[in-house]
């Protein structure tokens, strides 16, 4: 069995009612929940019914490249983690700049990363910037 094969046998565990990923768990009530609904009803399946699943009722790919490890990866981190994961990486400029082009070399990193959280927050292209990410994640 391959990597991928044994990969895309692994259980996902998502929400029932949005399809997120992001799934916590809530030790005072030891319990999971949907940390983008609050849902606690979770199902689990494999990576690819998860993405018949989500693309069914999205109407959208998720990401191309089926059963990914980065995407994962990626649709569990925090909003927090993903900040982290942009200030720590070396390519931070090529992410920002995949989304905001005229924010090049305009000003320094601190400024344009501060602009690039705001931007994104704001106009809610969160999931758009996750896309982005999975390319990035090694
Ligand atoms: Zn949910």
């Amino acid at each position: 069995m391959s990597y991928n094969e044994e990969y895309n046998s692994d259980p996902v565990y998502f929400c029932e009612n949005c399809y997120s990923l992001y799934i916590k768990h809530d030790d005072f009530l030891d319990a999971d929940y949907c940390a983008k609904c609050g849902c606690s009803n979770i199902g689990c399946t494999d990576i690819k019914d998860w993405e018949k699943l989500y693309e069914n009722r999205y109407k959208r790919k998720l990401v191309t490249r089926a059963g990914d490890p980065n995407v994962i990866k990626v649709y569990g981190m925090t909003w927090k983690e993903i900040k982290q994961f942009i200030c720590d990486s070396p390519r931070w400029e090529s992410i920002v700049c995949r989304m905001y082009p005229h924010l090049r070399n305009r000003y320094g990193r601190a400024d344009t990363l501060m602009m690039f959280f705001d931007l994104v927050t704001r106009q809610n292209r969160i999931n758009e910037l996750k896309d982005i990410l999975v390319k990035y994640i090694v």
